[in-house]
């Protein structure tokens, strides 16, 4: 089962990062960082804290609230934190592409062949995603993969998936360094995925 992430004294913390700000420069800056881990997603914890205090939410966990929440302020902000805590959680310091292990690396060559055709499938299905959202890899808890498509704040686990990978596609992801090269940005993001998390995730969706 996925982790959950429950509030800490009554409120949900915001991310550490398992690296530093300048640390993923030049594929995302330390600019962009600043601004969308350090303003974006500061603020939709500080919304979410202020937004299910005294309602049916307060104390729940993150995920059941992304599951189970009615479209609206709360689902917004639970799902925009979870997003960016999968997100951010997934990269590490650019370096050579590494490539899936194991199990889900069996799992991607059954459903879409070679690595590079999976890469470029994802590439396309954020590329094309139009407005705000998230590009998801995901699986069912048999272990069959898909690219999700998701609007503004939806997740995989509103769909009965489990979260494996995701890029962001809202335009506070990359416009300070990529503008409105989105195709771009996605490419360069192979380069900070840290696949032994996203192995970890596939394994522990059981
Ligand atoms: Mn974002």
């Amino acid at each position: 089962m996925m982790k959950k992430t429950l509030p800490i004294d009554g409120k949900f913390q915001l991310l550490e990062l398992p690296y530093g700000l300048g640390e993923l420069d030049p594929v995302i800056s330390e600019k962009t960082l600043e601004f969308h881990y350090g303003k974006h997603l500061a603020a939709y914890v500080n919304n979410l804290n202020a937004a299910v205090a005294g309602t049916e939410w307060e104390g729940r966990a993150l995920e059941d609230i992304v599951v189970s929440a009615a479209e609206g302020g709360i689902f917004n902000n639970a799902g925009q934190i979870l997003n960016h805590n999968l997100y951010f959680g997934q990269f590490r310091p650019p370096c050579d592409e590494s490539e899936p292990a194991g199990e889900l690396a069996q799992a991607i060559a059954k459903q879409f062949g070679e690595f590079e055709d999976f890469m470029d499938l994802f590439e396309k299905a954020g590329a094309s995603l139009f407005g705000s959202g998230w590009v998801w890899l995901s699986t069912d808890d048999k272990g069959r993969l898909e690219i999700m498509q998701c609007r503004n704040a939806d997740n995989p686990l509103r769909h009965g998936q489990t979260p494996l990978l995701t890029m962001d596609v809202w335009e506070h992801a990359y416009y300070l360094d990529y503008q409105n090269r989105r195709p771009d940005h996605l490419k360069a993001l192979w380069q900070l995925i840290d696949w032994n998390v996203i192995n970890q995730r596939y394994l522990d969706r059981r």
